[in-house]
C-alpha cells in the first residue's frame, strides 16, 4: 500500500543528539537555577556590521519606489553579485565565468540538492563531519563509504566512489587539508571521473598557508563543485546567501553538470532577495570584507583561548588553527556523552558530543569559538581553577 513512500527515511539516524543537548541543558538549568556557559554554539553570535545593515536597508527601501520595485529575483542570482564574486576569486588567481556561479540560500540546501544531478552514486564522506552529507545520501538510498578523517586519502579506498565530499576546514574537527592532500583527491577524481563536492563553509577561517578554494588546486576545474557561503564569514546564518560554483568543463559522458544545475535551479528555486544579495555584494568590497573579517578574527581568538586553556589542562587537542571550533579527545576513557554530562554538571559548560558528527566522533567533544567572549573567559577560568 505504501510503495510510493520513500522508505529510506527509515534508515536515518534520529537527529537526537542536538535535541538531546538542548533538553539536557534545560533540565540542568531548571535544576540548578544557573545559566550554563554555552560553548556548544555552531552559529554566529556577533551583530552584523553597521555598514552592511545600511546597504541592505537602502536596497530594501528601493522597493517603496515604483520605479525600483523588484519582482522575482533571477533564479541563479543577480549579475552584480556574480561579478563581485568572480573579482573576489580573481585575487587568488582563480578565473570564474559568471555563468559558473549560482547564487543560493545556503550550502545546506545546495550540497544536499546537488544529488538531483546524480543517479544513485556511491559517495565517500569524512568521518566525522557535517551530518547533512550522510543524511541526504541516506534519503536517496545511496551507497556511503565513511573514511576516518585521519585516513582520508584516496589510497585508502577499496571501492571507487562517484562523489567525494570534502569539508576543509572540517566541521567539527577543524582539520584543514593542504595543497598536496587536496591535489591527490583532484588527480584521483580526474582519473576515475568522479566528482568532488567541496564545502568551503569555513574558508574565511583559513590561514594563508592553506587553500581556501578547491580551484587553487591544478586540475580542479574539470572535477570539482564548490559550495561557499556568507553564513560564517558575514554572519548571514539568518539572512541566507551562498553560492555554488559549477565549472563549465565538467561533463559526464555527454551531460554537462553546469547546464543541469542551471536547469535544476530554474525549476526548483526562485532566487535570493535583492537586498540580501546587495548585502552579500557589500561584504566582498574592501570595507565590507574588513568588517566581516574582524568578526571572524574574534571567533578565532575565542577558539584560541579555549585551546590554550585545555592544552594547559593536558587535554589532547586535535584541531588546526583554521577553525572556530576546538575538537578535543575526552579524558579518562569517558564517552562523548559522559564528558558532556561531566562538563555540564561539574563546570557549567555546554559542549557538543563528538558522536553528533559520525561514529568516529565517539570519545571526542567539540567546543565553539562562536560563543561570547565573556562566557569563554569565565568558563576557562573556572575550568582552570577546578583542575589546577
Ligand atoms: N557546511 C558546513 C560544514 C556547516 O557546518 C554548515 C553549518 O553549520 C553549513 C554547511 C551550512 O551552511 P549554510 O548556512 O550556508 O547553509
Amino acid at each position: 500500500m505504501n510503495e510510493f513512500v520513500n522508505k529510506n527515511f527509515l534508515n536515518l539516524n534520529n537527529n537526537y543528539v542536538f535535541s538531546l543537548v538542548s533538553q539536557k541543558v534545560k533540565d540542568y538549568e531548571n535544576l540548578t537555577n544557573k545559566k550554563a556557559f554555552n560553548l556548544g554554539i555552531g552559529d554566529t553570535t556577533l551583530p552584523l556590521s553597521k555598514n552592511l545593515c545600511r546597504v541592505m536597508c537602502e536596497a530594501l527601501k528601493q522597493e517603496q519606489n515604483k520605479n525600483f520595485h523588484h519582482g522575482y529575483p533571477p533564479e541563479t542570482g543577480y549579475d552584480f553579485l556574480k561579478e563581485q564574486i568572480a573579482n573576489f576569486y580573481k585575487q587568488n588567481l582563480i578565473d570564474l565565468n559568471k555563468n559558473e556561479i549560482f547564487i543560493s540560500n545556503g550550502i545546506g540546501c545546495d550540497i544536499t540538492n546537488i544529488l538531483n544531478l546524480f543517479s544513485n552514486p556511491t559517495c565517500v564522506i569524512q568521518n566525522p563531519t557535517y551530518p547533512a552529507y550522510f543524511d541526504s545520501n541516506t534519503i536517496c538510498g545511496n551507497n556511503i563509504i565513511l573514511l576516518d578523517q585521519n585516513n582520508f586519502n584516496p589510497r585508502n579506498l577499496d571501492t571507487t566512489p562517484k562523489l567525494i565530499y570534502i569539508c576543509s576546514p572540517n566541521n567539527p574537527t577543524g582539520l584543514t587539508m593542504n595543497y598536496f592532500e587536496l591535489k591527490e583527491w583532484v588527480d584521483y577524481a580526474n582519473k576515475t571521473k568522479s566528482i568532488i563536492l567541496f564545502d568551503s563553509a569555513y574558508s574565511c577561517f583559513v590561514d594563508k598557508n592553506y587553500p581556501k578554494s578547491i580551484y587553487e588546486i591544478e586540475g580542479a576545474k574539470t572535477c570539482a563543485i564548490e559550495f561557499a557561503s556568507f553564513s560564517k564569514f558575514a554572519g548571514f546564518t539568518n539572512l541566507r546567501c551562498s553560492f555554488t560554483i559549477v565549472p563549465k568543463q565538467i561533463n559526464i559522458f555527454d551531460m554537462n553538470l553546469n547546464e543541469m544545475w542551471q536547469r535544476r535551479q530554474c525549476t526548483f528555486f526562485n532566487g535570493v532577495p535583492f537586498h540580501i544579495q546587495k548585502g552579500a555584494e557589500f561584504a566582498l568590497t574592501k570595507l565590507g570584507y574588513d568588517e566581516c573579517i574582524k568578526n571572524v578574527k574574534y571567533y578565532k581568538n575565542n577558539a584560541k583561548i579555549i585551546k590554550n586553556c585545555l592544552k594547559n589542562l593536558n587535554f589532547d587537542i586535535i584541531s588546526s588553527s583554521c577553525s572556530p571550533y576546538v575538537w578535543i579527545k575526552c579524558k579518562n576513557n569517558l564517552s562523548s556523552w559522559q564528558t558532556f554530562d561531566h562538563l555540564l554538571y561539574n563546570h557549567n559548560i555546554v559542549s557538543i558530543p563528538g558522536v553528533a558528527f559520525g561514529n568516529a566522533g565517539e570519545g571526542y567533544f567539540r567546543l565553539s569559538g562562536f560563543a561570547n567572549r565573556k562566557d569563554i573567559l569565565l568558563a576557562t577560568e573556572q575550568l582552570t581553577k577546578k583542575n589546577g
